[in-house]
């Protein structure tokens, strides 16, 4: 399976970064998949440049309705509309600055598939849970109740504690949990839960992009702060 490397641009980046940034992703290689979810305000510009090049677009969060009285949020058929083709959802930075649990992002992940997004859900424990033991419990339960029947997109598997933080797992904690998810994937899906790329997110830098990305079940990279450079970002998705 071709590896993706998707980047996280969170409430960073203005207009004028659009085009230098699509414009450096024309260098990017080939044999692997390329996404940027930048903030809303840029989706469309961001359509524009990227049109006829290698790299997909993206948004960080839907709404789970079509459409409907929801003052300041934005539906996934607008996003469709603004020229994305995935959403992050269930990112941990919306599980705790928006209370979004579970049932929350199964809904918001179904009413993305309806729209015709593919979805990337986002699960991971805390360096509480890791440290009680509990990391792979924790991300098994919300694989069972955030990914709806038949889910068909992506799994990030971030845990909190790597986000921004310049601190990633071993490679052995690392392996164990992508193989953890892969079966929890199968048990839930079937046949299906094997075609499901699985990232890693969590301070991936261009320095450990490549050990991250070789490991087994590593089916690309979700990267926030390194993403805003386009020469960092080049650099992981040269790693893959
Ligand atoms: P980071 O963020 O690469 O800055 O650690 C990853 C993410 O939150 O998706």
């Amino acid at each position: 399976m071709r590896q993706l490397i998707a980047g996280n641009w969170k409430m960073f980046g203005r207009l004028t970064d659009v085009t230098p940034f699509a414009e450096a992703m024309r260098a990017a290689p080939a044999h692997v998949d390329l996404l940027v979810c930048p903030p809303f305000t840029l989706l469309e510009r961001f359509a524009t440049a990227l049109e006829g090049g290698q790299m997909a677009l993206g948004a960080q969060n839907c709404h789970a309705n079509p459409q409907g009285a929801h003052t300041g949020d934005i539906a996934a058929p607008m996003l469709v509309d603004a020229g994305a083709a995935y959403v992050i959802l269930g990112h941990s930075e919306r599980r705790n600055d928006h209370g979004e649990n579970n049932a929350v992002i199964r809904a918001k992940t179904e009413s993305a598939i309806a729209a015709g997004l593919i979805p990337i859900v986002c699960v991971g424990e805390t360096e509480g849970e890791r440290e009680a033991g509990e990391a792979e419990h924790v991300v098994r339960s919300q694989l069972q109740h955030s990914l709806p029947p038949g889910f068909a997109g992506v799994v990030a598997y971030e845990p909190v504690w790597a986000i921004g933080t310049g601190r990633t797992p071993t490679e052995d904690d690392v392996k164990s949990m992508h193989a953890a998810i892969r079966a929890a994937l199968a048990a839930q899906l079937g046949q299906d839960g094997a075609k499901i790329r699985i990232l890693y997110g969590g301070s991936v830098k261009p320095g450990n992009a490549a050990s991250l990305l070789a490991l087994p079940e590593v089916g690309g990279a979700l990267v926030g702060g390194a993403s805003l450079k386009a020469e960092d970002f080049l650099a992981i998705a040269n790693a893959a």
